[in-house]
C-alpha cells in the first residue's frame, strides 16, 4: 500500500531511505533543518569499509580515551562536561567496551557493510548517476611495530571472515603508488574497501530524488510531533505540519534531543571530525589510514581529502586549529613531499558523526510507536552504511523479509 512517508534528516541515511522508498512507490517528503551541503555526510572520508569490522566500543578504548583525553590535539576526545546524556552515554559505552561485544559485533558489522557495498555499486549502474567509485582498497599504513601488531590482530579476524587483505613492505606500497612517497615501514592493504566522493554522490542523489518525486524541504526544523496513543500523525516544523502514513528519523547527532520530543530516549553523542581538502595535485592514488595518527586520506575527484579526529564535545560546529594543524602534521609526517597549503587548513570544515554507545547503528522500529522507525547512529560507518539502512527501512515499512536479521540493531538492545 502506497503511503506518505516523513524523513527527518536528509544526510546520506536520510537520502538512501528516501531513494529505497521512492523506489516502492511511497510519496516521500525529507524535512531537513539545514541547507544540506555540509555535515558528516559531505566532510567524511568516503570509504566504503568492510574492513572496519571492530566497532567503536572495543576493548581499550577507555584508556586510550582517557590517555587522549589530556592532549588537546590527540585524535580522540571527549570535553569533560556536566551532561547527563553525556555520562549515560558514557556509562554504555563502558559497558559496550568488551571483547564479547567486539566478537558479537564482528559478522554483524561485515555483513551489513558488504550489502551497503553492493548497494553502492547498484546505485553506479544507474544512468542518472555518475558518480566517483573506485574499488583499490584502503591502506592501513603503519611506521611502528606496535601499529602492525594492532592491526595485525584485526586482519586475523578479517580474513577468518574472509575480507580479502594482504600485508605489503613499503616498496610495495610505493608501487602502487609511485607519485608520493610514503615515511611507513608498510601497510596492510584491505582489497575488499573502495572510496568514493561524497560531495558529488549527495549532490546526484538528491537530484535523483528530486527527478523521481520525492520532496526536500530545507532549512525546516522539526520540533515537535502530533500523535496520538501509538501513532504519529504529523511531524511539525514551528506552525506548519505535515502528515504522515509513516515517520523515519534519520537526524544524525542531533537524535537524543529531537526524540525527546516523543518521549522516547535514545543515547546518540556527537563525534566531531574535520576535513582538509587539498586542491594541488599530491600524487597520492590509494587510500590509506594513517595508522598512529588517525588520519584518513582520499584521493577523490579534484582533490585529495585529509581527514580525522573525534571529539566527543556536544553539538557544536567549532573549527579548533589545533586539531586541524594535527591533521596537516601528520599528512606531512607520512607524506614528505606533500604540501598542505595555509588556504587548505584555512577552508577546513567539520562535521559531527552520530556515535551509538556500542559502534552498532540504530536500525529499527521503537515500541512506543506503530508508525516510527530509526535510522542513526552510524558512528564511524555511516558513509559506507547509508544505503543498506535505506533498504532496510523500506523493507521494514513495507513489512517485507529483511534482508539482514535487524536484532542486533534496534534501538532498545541492552548494552554489554
Ligand atoms: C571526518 C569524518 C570522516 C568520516 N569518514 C567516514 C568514512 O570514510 N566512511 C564511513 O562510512 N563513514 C565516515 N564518517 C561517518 C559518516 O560521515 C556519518 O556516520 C554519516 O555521514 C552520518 O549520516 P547521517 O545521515 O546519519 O547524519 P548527517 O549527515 O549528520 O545527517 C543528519 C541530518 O539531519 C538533519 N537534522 C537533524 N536534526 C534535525 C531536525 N530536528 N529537523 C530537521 N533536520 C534535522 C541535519 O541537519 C542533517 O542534515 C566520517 C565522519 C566524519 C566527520
Amino acid at each position: 500500500m502506497k503511503k506518505k512517508v516523513v524523513i527527518v534528516g536528509g544526510g546520506i541515511v536520510g537520502l538512501s531511505c528516501a531513494y529505497f522508498l521512492q523506489a516502492e512507490g511511497h510519496e516521500v517528503e525529507i524535512l531537513d533543518q539545514s541547507t544540506m551541503d555540509s555535515g558528516a555526510s559531505y566532510v567524511n572520508a568516503g570509504y566504503l569499509t568492510p574492513s572496519h569490522i571492530v566497532p567503536l566500543a572495543a576493548p581499550g578504548m577507555v584508556t586510550k580515551g582517557l590517555k587522549w583525553m589530556f592532549n588537546s590535539s590527540s585524535p580522540f576526545y571527549i570535553k569533560p562536561r556536566w551532561d547527563l546524556d553525556l555520562f549515560d552515554w558514557g556509562l554504555k559505552f563502558m559497558r559496550s567496551c568488551s571483547e564479547k561485544h567486539v566478537v558479537r559485533s564482528l559478522k554483524v558489522i561485515k555483513e551489513i557493510n558488504e550489502l551497503s557495498k553492493d548497494l553502492y555499486h547498484d546505485f553506479d549502474r544507474l544512468p542518472a548517476l555518475d558518480f566517483h567509485l573506485e574499488d583499490r582498497g584502503v591502506l592501513m599504513a603503519f611506521k611502528t611495530a606496535a601499529a602492525e601488531k594492532e592491526e595485525g590482530r584485526v586482519v586475523e579476524q578479517a580474513q577468518r571472515l574472509g575480507l580479502d587483505v594482504c600485508l605489503l613492505d613499503k616498496a610495495e606500497v610505493q608501487k602502487l603508488q609511485p607519485q608520493a612517497e610514503m615515511n611507513i615501514a608498510g601497510a596492510y592493504l584491505y582489497r575488499c574497501d573502495a572510496h568514493t566522493t561524497p560531495g558529488i554522490f549527495m549532490q546526484q542523489l538528491k537530484q535523483y530524488l528530486l527527478d523521481n518525486g520525492v520532496k526536500i524541504h530545507t532549512k525546516t526544523s522539526v520540533d515537535a510531533f502530533e500523535y496520538k496513543g501509538k501513532t504519529i500523525k504529523g511531524v511539525k516544523s514551528g506552525d506548519k505540519m505535515w502528515r504522515s502514513d509513516e515517520v523515519v528519523i534519520a537526524s544524525g547527532a542531533w537524535t537524543t534531543s529531537l526524540l525527546r520530543a516523543l518521549k522516547i530516549k535514545l543515547p546518540v553523542q556527537a563525534g566531531k571530525g574535520y576535513r582538509l581538502n587539498e586542491y594541488q595535485a599530491t600524487g597520492i592514488e590509494m587510500p590509506a589510514i594513517l595508522m598512529e595518527s588517525k588520519v584518513a586520506v582520499t584521493p577523490m575527484k579534484g582533490f585529495t581529502r585529509f581527514s580525522g579526529t573525534m571529539e566527543i564535545a556536544g553539538i557544536q560546529h567549532d573549527i579548533k586549529k589545533n586539531r586541524v594543524e594535527a591533521i596537516a602534521r601528520a599528512a606531512r609526517e607520512y607524506y614528505p613531499g606533500v604540501n598542505i597549503r595555509k588556504e587548505t587548513l584555512e577552508e577546513a570544515q567539520c562535521g559531527l558523526r552520530p556515535l551509538s554507545p556500542d559502534g552498532l547503528p540504530f536500525i529499527g522500529r521503537h515500541s512506543r510507536y506503530d508508525n516510527l522507525s530509526l535510522a542513526t547512529g552510524h558512528a564511524m560507518m555511516g558513509w559506507s552504511l547509508g544505503p543498506a539502512t535505506g533498504k532496510l527501512i523500506a523493507e521494514l515499512i513495507d513489512e517485507k523479509p529483511q534482508s539482514l536479521n535487524l536484532n542486533p540493531f534496534s534501538p532498545q538492545r541492552k548494552y554489554g
